[in-house]
């Protein structure tokens, strides 16, 4: 199940198997001269964890001689092995407020999942639906290893990975405060799942969360054009140059979803969930679901927060055009 490969300079992809519909997760290794470290950690299977032994022995080291591991967000593709790293002996780094969003996602009680089942509740969501997305959710909390100790870094800071120089950049929009790392020497961009080369990143609306992830997402996309990138290595799919293209294809990807959302929208009032389907016309699990309503959300927000819908008050919640 592993493929290691040399991607840019001194890093290497190591695929991960994952028991999704996205069937796998890149985590990529870092060399310097002081050492190794990792970017992203995947799902705590037990095939994900023999993939990664297997890709670490492969360059002839193991977890142990692993530093440091940067984390690009909470998500359990990305999150779910670092507390196996960390037991290993590396030190653990995740952009601060992604830290304390993880502590409220992956909470013993479930608390996130209950208010999100509720929101959902609300915006037309039927109660067996909800309750699949909520049962699929609550199950992920087995693939993610405890995490506690992780240290935080700050939107802007120039990590030292073994002697190299990363810099943190905040990008927000996949989740509130996901983050990527670029190494300006070589215009490296370790890009998380902020910019993907063939699927477009899930941005969605969760309680407690960031009013415009949409509009957020946008402007962080804009940011990548500005940093001189060469070379864009993604969680998912393969490692790719053209980094100000491949985002100028994502940007008018939503433009036009913001059309169809905003046409779905029109005429006879209808729920969030409803437009949802109409955007969304095939769902096969409960975490598309999940993904397609809250993401018909933050579409529906941002042409509100525009003036260009009106949320109308009721049960469901309706829309309607201004
Ligand atoms: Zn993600
Ligand atoms: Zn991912």
């Amino acid at each position: 199940m592993t493929s290691e490969q040399h991607v840019a300079p001194g890093v290497r992809r190591v695929a991960l198997p994952l028991p999704l519909a996205l069937r796998s997760v890149n985590v990529y290794l870092v060399e310097g001269n002081r050492g190794w470290s990792i970017v992203d950690s995947g799902m705590h299977t037990r095939e994900a964890e023999a993939a990664l032994r297997a890709g670490l022995a492969e360059v002839g080291i193991g977890l142990p001689d692993l530093r440091t591991a940067f984390i690009t967000h909470l998500h359990p593709d990305h999150l779910g092995m670092a507390g196996t790293i960390r037991e290993a002996g590396a030190e653990l780094l995740m952009h601060g407020p992604e830290i304390a969003r993880a502590h409220e996602v992956w909470a013993a009680d479930h608390r996130l999942i209950d208010a999100t089942y509720d929101l959902f509740d609300r915006h037309g969501m039927p109660r067996d639906v909800d309750e699949g997305m909520r049962a699929a959710w609550v199950e992920m909390n087995r693939r993610v290893d405890p995490f506690e100790g992780i240290h935080p870094v700050a939107d802007g800071e120039v990590l030292d990975l073994g002697g190299r120089a990363l810099t943190v950049v905040w990008t927000p929009g996949h989740t509130d405060h996901h983050a990527v790392l670029f190494e300006e020497s070589t215009g490296t961009l370790i890009a998380g799942d902020h910019v993907l080369p063939r699927i477009t990143s899930n941005v969605g609306v969760y309680p407690g969360g960031r009013p415009d992830p949409l509009g957020d997402f946008f402007g962080a996309l804009e940011k990548m054009k500005t940093l001189g990138v060469k070379r864009v290595l993604p969680a998912h799919g393969d490692p790719f140059d053209d980094c100000t293209g491949r985002v100028d294809e994502i940007l008018a990807h939503h433009a036009q979803r913001l059309e169809a959302a905003l046409a779905a929208a029109d005429g006879t009032p209808r729920s969030t969930y409803a437009i949802c389907r109409a955007l969304f016309p095939v769902l096969r699990s409960p975490h598309e679901e999940r993904f397609a309503l809250a993401e018909t959300l933050a579409h529906l927000r941002y042409l509100e927060l525009r003036g260009r819908l009106r949320e109308v008050e009721g049960r469901p919640i309706t829309w309607r055009v201004v």
